[in-house]
């Protein structure tokens, strides 16, 4: 068994090694890179990932986990493994479970159907016609709906394509969830839609990019984010992304036309890096030094994001020096006026604008589309009807063009269909974690105002980050705040919130 499990760990390393070096000419490719490379650029991914997938389904490593004992990926709590070994095993069988059940000849049409349905819906969101886009996506769906049954499920196949970006997570508990959410978030943005409106017309003043690279920059090197292991950089779609134990990367875009795209956007992505840079160094180049799910991964951006880079706090220790820089651009605004403006809520279209009330909306939105795809209860050809509907019920408002409906995302036609609920995970899960962490620091938000963001990070990668893969998201949210997933955290960080910004009773 030892032998076994030593060969095993040999082989995660290679597995590891070509991950890096597949997301470093992904970076390379959304950063630096010329535009004539792309089809090379391609050739060169497509190498290194089917590299990568054949060790990861290598019959190898069927055997060696048979050897070691793995049949499933539940924790054994074999009293002949260590926690770390047993928790290595129960990841790397996952990985492995899930890869080997799809064969080759499926994962190959895959990604020829959604890179070719990528470049339509490109082309269709552009044109504003989602018939363009349909033909393709009632393809994308039939393979996604086949690779369901192969991975397996109990209930809906839902579960199955859930499963891939928040393990564990059925869509019952999904659906649960989110229905509470709705009930309680619907009637707040309503009560916040007939209080008087906040003024945010100075975000849109003319804020030159340079002067807000510098500010970025500063507002990181406050937050401590380590630039000997990362750097920031600028791409069309802001990520995060990890070349190695020692390397996160981050990026932004700027618009010079509105402040908070670039600062906020960078803000979240430092917090998705501080993750990636928290795990254990134990293990270091293992497979347990990656996210436990993409609800965690995203609690932690937005914990920085929102509960940190929007509270008032925050804005008492960073006004003056942001007026500073932009003196003429903040000229009569108040560090209250500009607390409110950057927590302005109000419903609208797009997804990635919206704020952290009404934000929850969309996705809720989109998960009841994709519940309704994946049971065949929803054709494809009557999202755009769909969509309208429940985006009158859920935010209030009906949009007039495709583009700002269905067609905004580029999530379908990347075939990633389950991923949207673990946006809204991440919130849920970012103000249970702030329940805990102010229970163990009272004096949160005075760390806050005075820069002490060692000590948060310090609480964060002890309770969240160091555990990486080997804990699963149900098992952190046990240890760190003592019950499973509550969106009641969450209702309540925005009503006491949000009852201060729009003077609510
Ligand atoms: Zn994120």
């Amino acid at each position: 068994m030892e032998q076994s499990i030593a060969r095993l760990r040999e082989i995660d390393t290679e597995i590891r090694l070509l991950e890096h070096i597949s997301a470093l000419l992904g970076w390379d490719q959304e950063t630096y890179m010329p535009e004539q490379a792309i089809a090379e650029r391609s050739q060169q991914l497509a190498l290194v990932q089917s590299m990568r997938h054949r060790r990861v389904t290598d019959e190898e490593v069927g055997r060696l986990l048979e050897t070691a004992g793995v049949s499933d990926d539940q924790p054994k709590g074999d009293p002949a493994l260590s926690p770390e070994d047993g928790a290595f095993l129960r990841a790397l069988y996952r990985e492995y479970a899930r890869n080997a059940k799809l064969p080759n000849e499926l994962v190959m049409r895959i990604a020829e159907k959604t890179s070719t349905g990528q470049a339509v819906w490109a082309k269709a969101r552009e044109a504003d016609d989602f018939g363009r886009f349909a033909p393709h996506l009632v393809e994308i769906i039939e393979l996604t709906l086949e690779v369901a049954e192969l991975i397996g499920y109990d209930d809906h196949p839902y579960d199955a394509l859930l499963d891939e970006y928040e393990p564990w997570m059925k869509s019952a508990d999904v659906k649960r969830i989110f229905d509470d959410l709705r009930g309680d978030l619907v009637p707040l943005v309503q009560q916040i839609g007939e209080a008087e409106q906040v003024d945010d017309s100075f975000l849109m003043r003319s804020y030159p990019a340079g002067e807000q690279e510098a500010f970025g920059r500063r507002i990181l090197s406050d937050l401590g984010y380590d630039m000997r292991r990362g750097r920031l950089d600028v791409s069309a779609h802001p990520f995060t992304t990890t070349l190695g134990f020692d390397d996160v990367r981050l990026t932004t875009r700027y618009n010079e036309r509105y402040f908070k795209t670039a600062l906020f956007g960078t803000i979240h992505e430092c917090g998705h890096g501080f993750y990636e840079l928290g795990f254990d160094e134990g293990n270091r180049g293992s497979i347990l030094a990656s996210a436990t799910s993409l609800g965690i991964h995203e609690s932690q951006s937005r914990f920085w994001e929102n509960v940190v880079g929007r509270s008032r706090p925050f804005w008492e220790r960073h006004f003056e020096p942001l007026r500073e820089t932009f003196p003429s651009q903040l000229r009569g605004v108040t560090l209250d006026d500009f607390y409110r403006a950057v927590n302005k809520v109000e419903p609208s279209h797009i997804r990635v604008e919206a704020d952290e009330v009404t934000y929850s909306l969309h996705i809720i939105l989109r998960f009841e589309l994709e519940l309704g795809l994946t049971s065949r209860k929803l054709s494809v050809q009557d999202i755009p009807e769909a969509w309208r509907e429940r985006s009158r019920e859920l935010l209030g408002i009906v949009p007039e063009r495709d583009s700002d409906g269905p067609l905004q995302d580029i999530h379908w036609s990347m075939g990633g269909i389950g991923y949207f609920p673990t946006y809204s995970l991440g919130n849920l899960y970012a103000a249970q974690f702030t329940d805990a962490l102010r229970a163990d620091m009272p004096d949160l938000d005075d760390r806050i105002r005075r820069g002490d963001f060692p000590a948060i990070l310090t609480w964060l990668r002890d309770a969240i980050h160091r555990h990486g893969a080997a804990s699963t998201a149900g098992e952190i949210a046990a240890s760190v705040t003592g019950h499973e997933l509550d969106p009641s955290h969450f209702m309540e960080y925005l009503r006491t919130k949000y009852s201060d910004v729009y003077g609510l009773s």
